[in-house]
């Protein structure tokens, strides 16, 4: 039996990912924002529908204190289209629509508390009640520096982990005793990630080995990805413990290594495999510098929207994932505004394509194993194993 045949990975794989990107607790369709007519509403906390872009911009307008000025006459035309033009009107048609900075919550006035206190804030994330979306400005402060915090340390170990097993090394062709350390890594911190969130945490012993089995590709492809995009030559993609895949399946093989025989058609579904992590994941990443937050973004969302045949096994904590879903999208968008003052939304929305990018690169690991094999993952030890094959 092919290693992967059990995992259902149908079709949709690459179409379910546009949802991904409205906020899955978006109220009905025939309601839009009433500040800039963008028809994916994210909520009408402040006083009046607003799309996440007007929600985030007003809440940072009225917490920050910020004085804008109009170069026109006061009355400019704010549209989903040109919304970041003005921000003075923004803020005034905010106003005007309904939205009040009463409803902005004290919590939100008092500002970002010691991103240290990583437990803390993670224990108030995890006690949100069910299906309660008033409670998402008050719990969960900083959930993307806590997670970032969670990355750095994950790092941080990995390397350690590397260090004690004599497994740090130079740039040298990667081995599949290499990427079979890597995925059961991964493995491990995609499922300390999952404990992090409500979501997860209360899934079945079952239902957590289902969509790790999923999500484990995705957590490996975002850390390698970032640092194949910071560190790697082109054509090089790198695993965390320095060690490279190349399109060139013979390039760097050494005598000592235990090449098995190879056929040429091994080789050819190497080169395939690589180009295609290369282009899916590694050259967005490089393209738009994506940083550690940006990161912890996309590791959170993909592991709140498996594919579609999996989605499934969130039913019946709609309201837990779609809490922790909005949480993250509106920090996410703060941060790009951040980054980018004058094209946030662009960067926000640029970072949301990456999640297709990431699918691409999980389809291409799931063909790579089914045609090829190149790297064993038929011998690889029963941790991965029982997680990847049951
Ligand atoms: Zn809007
Ligand atoms: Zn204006």
């Amino acid at each position: 039996m092919a290693p992967f045949e059990s995992m259902d990975i149908s079709e949709d794989v690459l179409s379910s990912s546009s949802s991904s990107a409205s906020s899955p607790n978006s109220l009905s369709a025939s309601e839009e924002c009433a500040v800039c007519g963008n028809d994916v509403v994210n909520s009408s906390r402040y006083g009046a529908p607003g799309c996440l872009g007007c929600i985030v911009f007003f809440r940072r307008a009225i917490v920050r204190n910020s004085v804008f000025k109009c170069l026109k006459d006061g009355n400019c035309n704010i549209t989903n289209e040109y919304r970041c033009a003005c921000r003075y009107c923004r803020l005034q048609k905010c106003f005007t629509v309904g939205m009040r900075a009463e409803a902005i919550q004290r919590r939100d006035l008092v500002g970002p508390r010691n991103p240290l206190d990583i437990k803390a804030n993670l224990r108030n994330l995890i006690d949100i009640p069910a299906g309660s979306d008033t409670t998402i400005d008050e719990s969960k402060e900083n959930l993307l520096q806590n997670l970032v915090t969670l990355q750095a340390e994950q790092f941080v170990k990995a390397l350690q982990y590397f260090s004690d097993h004599g497994l740090t090394t130079h740039p040298r062709r990667a081995e599949s005793h290499d990427v079979n350390v890597m995925l059961k890594l991964c493995i491990n911190q995609a499922s300390e990630w999952g404990r992090q969130l409500k979501p997860f945490k209360r899934l079945s012993i079952e239902s957590k080995q289902s969509i790790l089995a999923e999500y484990g590709f995705a957590f490996l492809l975002v850390d390698q990805g970032f640092k194949t995009a910071k560190e790697a030559k082109d054509g090089f993609w790198l695993l965390q413990n320095n060690s490279f895949m190349h399109s060139n399946y013979f390039l760097g093989v050494t005598e000592e290594m235990e090449i098995e025989a190879t056929t040429n058609k091994k080789a050819e579904y190497h080169e395939k495999f690589v180009s295609e992590l290369l282009h899916c994941v590694a050259k967005p990443f490089r393209d738009l510098e994506i940083d550690e937050i940006e990161c912890a973004a996309l590791k959170t969302v993909l592991l709140l929207t498996p594919s579609f045949s999996k989605r499934a096994v969130y039913s019946g904590q709609e309201g837990y994932v779609a809490a922790v879903h909005t949480q993250c999208m509106e920090e996410l968008m703060e941060h790009s505004l951040n980054k980018f003052p004058d094209r946030g939304e662009e960067r926000f929305g640029e970072i949301l394509l990456l999640i297709s990018s990431i699918r691409c690169g999980i389809k291409a690991i799931y063909n790579q194993t089914r045609v090829s094999d190149v790297f064993n993952f038929r011998e690889f030890d029963s941790v991965v194993k029982d997680i990847l094959l049951s």
